[in-house]
């Protein structure tokens, strides 16, 4: 199968010749679900063209297209002459316009630019687009590109935006009541909440900024539990958030490393099993928290929940039926 997959082009660093890559250097939760996606895809012998990510490391089966002009990318794709193109950037890149079957997953909040063959990675993202019946199919992981650990240090870790929706106050509050350090790393465009964070919370949090490579893969590995307390408000885009898909979560569980989640979003749909769920909002005790930790599932569980739930080879399978059916001629909403 010939794929184009489209991903919204975003610069990496001050220089304006560089691109957050697939995978990406650092933060980048869709580049992520791309390159997990394209290594399920490549491994089921499709032949992939990468829009929107200039300069990522090539591989066998990808060519990484220059164009980053949404009028360069729709050039590009007629050349390459796909079975199915696989839009990742809400439109942004790829306008509506032929270019053959398209179907396009929605990795945000709210209703989609481009609601026809639409795919979501969860229910609760997929009910609050208003779709009944579009598919959802799970953010994948692909178990090879992170480090198993049964032996953990003693912190608990938070990797992602460094923002209030993604709860990142009530990481700090949960680790203060068990008395264990917090490990905060990730992009902290907000300010004024990483100073707040570290005024109030100085003997618990330590920030480490950006983490990319290894250094990440063993973070996540060597943690105690992975925080993903996901608040309803505070989002990037003003309104409601809703935790759409949260790649954080199989990455830990693939880690071994199970999760303490709120229940925003898809988290409860995809927490149980790998770690717990706790209802935001709701004031934790040294107890409860000390209770949490106790009972979370053990490293083996969440590793072979993560694989066999969300392993790329699966995920990729269900992307191809998908495109199978817009392939056909199917449009669904
Ligand atoms: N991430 C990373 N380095 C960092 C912070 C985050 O590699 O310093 C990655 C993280 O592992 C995940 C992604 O960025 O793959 C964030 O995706 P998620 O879906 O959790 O959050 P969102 O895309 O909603 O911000």
């Amino acid at each position: 199968m010939k794929v184009a997959m489209v991903i919204p082009p975003y610069r990496y660093g001050a220089d304006p010749r560089h691109w957050i890559t697939v995978p990406p250097q650092g933060y980048g939760g869709i580049q992520w679900v791309v390159a997990t996606l394209m290594d399920g895809l490549l491994e089921a012998g499709s032949e992939i063209l990468l829009l929107g990510a200039p300069g990522s490391p090539v591989q066998g089966g990808v060519t990484v297209s220059a164009a980053v002009e949404a009028a360069d990318i729709h050039v590009a794709i007629k050349a390459f002459d796909p079975d199915v193109v696989h839009d990742h950037s809400n439109a942004a890149a790829l306008p509506p316009g032929e270019v053959g079957p398209t179907v396009s997953t929605h990795h945000l909040n709210g209703v989609p630019e481009r609601q026809a063959n639409g795919i979501y990675v969860s229910r609760a993202q997929r009910t609050a687009a208003g779709s009944a019946s579009a598919p959802v199919i799970r953010l994948p992981v692909n178990p090879s590109r992170y480090h198993f650990r049964e032996a953990k240090d003693d912190n608990l870790l938070f990797l992602g935006r460094v923002s209030a929706h993604k709860g990142v106050r009530e990481a700090a509050a949960f680790a203060r009541a068990v008395g264990l350090p917090l490990t905060v790393a990730g992009p902290a465009w907000e300010k004024d909440y990483l100073d707040a964070l570290l005024a109030d919370f100085p003997h618990t949090v330590s920030y480490i900024g950006e983490v990319g490579g290894s250094v990440r893969a063993e973070l996540i590995a060597r943690a105690r539990a992975q925080m993903v307390l996901s608040q309803p408000s505070g989002g990037p885009f003003g309104g409601r958030w809703i935790e759409p898909g949260a790649t954080v979560v199989s990455e830990a569980a693939a880690s071994g490393t199970p999760v303490i989640a709120s229940d925003n979003g898809c988290l409860p749909e995809i927490v149980p099993g790998v770690g717990r769920v706790l209802p935001v909002g709701r004031e934790i005790t040294p107890r409860d928290a000390e209770r949490v930790l106790r009972t979370l599932p053990t490293a083996q569980a969440v590793r072979e929940a993560a694989v066999h739930r969300w392993g790329h080879d699966t995920i990729a399978r269900q992307y191809l039926a998908v495109y199978e059916r817009a392939i056909s001629g199917e449009v669904w909403t």
